[in-house]
């Protein structure tokens, strides 16, 4: 049965409410976009695959088919709705301790996003009964970047990320797609990294060699999360400069990185005693320990004998660092 939600509610408005309510938890941000299959970016990912630039990330060769059409998430699928949720710099590391990514250092964001994300779309069925979604938060295969480009809330830079003009390069992007027909049309917004490469020339691996490609395989975040591998048995073991956990270098780099405010999102503060630690006390930690400690936090994707191991190659790094 075909439902004329604008009968209930018309469009502009069911948008302020979702934009009004996104504010009051803690994004900063709220875009729509109407369904379409993203043939260009499919093109790109193709080519990205055949270069082997995943890496081990076979889930990106898997369910490249949904990436390209989000209807094979949800079918009848007419609106993608963006919401970005700003998070906060890093603590400072003192000189010698391991370094942890801004992003890692409050509560895992897929947690917190999603029940706010699921709240929105509780909020939109007040309004707009029987519409169906589904809510994402980098836990399903979408093009999110584009999503979120498409929907107006800011451009892919050099480095690949989503850069928003007023808050930055340090943001979360959650999304909702529905079948109701919510889109809402915004002027995309050009890239602005002009003739800069900053992020290109501060990465140390060269995993930016291209712009607007990353290499994960050369890439410290990949590195020292994603790839299955102890650090000794990859192909390519660079210098992480100190990082066990994540990147920021090239964030830091970003001439972009100074927009933005202070989180809103209170389990997004950095957690400083939790992640500020020396090398001794990582290496003594038990599983017990760490599961009492880091439960909940992005942490537990790569778990502590990945963390040990990366802190053992990044000692034997530091030596030959001098
Ligand atoms: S996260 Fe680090 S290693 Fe990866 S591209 Fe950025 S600077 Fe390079
Ligand atoms: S550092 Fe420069 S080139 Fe890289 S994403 Fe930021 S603005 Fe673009």
């Amino acid at each position: 049965m075909h439902i004329n939600y604008f009968c209930i509610m018309d469009r502009v408005s069911i948008n302020h409410i979702i934009e009004e309510f996104s504010r009051e938890l803690g994004f900063c941000a709220y875009g729509s976009a109407q369904y379409a299959k993203l043939d260009s970016d499919m093109e790109y990912l193709k080519s990205y695959l055949s270069k082997g630039f995943n890496g081990d990330m076979n889930y990106l060769e898997r369910n490249a088919d949904k990436r390209h059409d989000p209807a094979l998430l949800m079918e009848g699928t007419k609106s993608i709705l963006c919401f970005l949720a700003q998070y906060n710099r890093a603590p400072e590391f003192p000189k010698d301790y391991p370094r942890v990514a801004s992003y890692a250092t409050g509560e895992d964001y897929h947690e917190v996003l999603r029940g706010k994300l699921h709240m929105i779309a509780g909020r939109i069925k007040e309004y707009l009964p029987g519409v169906r979604y589904r809510a994402f938060t980098d836990s399903a295969p979408l093009f999110e970047r584009s999503w979120a480009r498409r929907s107006g809330l800011g451009f892919v830079g050099k480095n690949t990320m989503l850069i928003n003009k007023e808050f930055g390069v340090r943001t979360f992007i959650g999304i909702i797609i529905t079948d109701a027909d919510l889109s809402v049309k915004k002027e995309e917004i050009a890239s602005a990294c002009g003739s800069c490469k900053r992020c290109i020339e501060a990465c140390p691996t060269g995993a930016l060699s291209e712009e607007y490609v990353l290499d994960a395989r050369r890439c410290i975040s990949y590195l020292t999360i994603e790839s299955k591998r102890k650090r000794s048995d990859e192909p390519f073991n660079p210098d992480t400069r100190g990082y066990i956990f994540g990147c920021d270098i090239c964030i830091d780099a970003c001439p972009w990185s100074r927009k933005g405010n202070v989180s809103p999102i209170t389990e997004f503060v950095p957690v400083v005693e939790r992640v500020v630690r020396s090398r001794g006390e990582w290496l003594e930690m038990d599983n017990s320990r760490f599961d009492s400690l880091f439960s909940g936090t992005p942490f537990m994707r790569a778990g502590l004998d990945k963390i040990k191991d990366n802190i053992t190659a990044d000692g034997i790094q530091n030596q030959s660092r001098g």
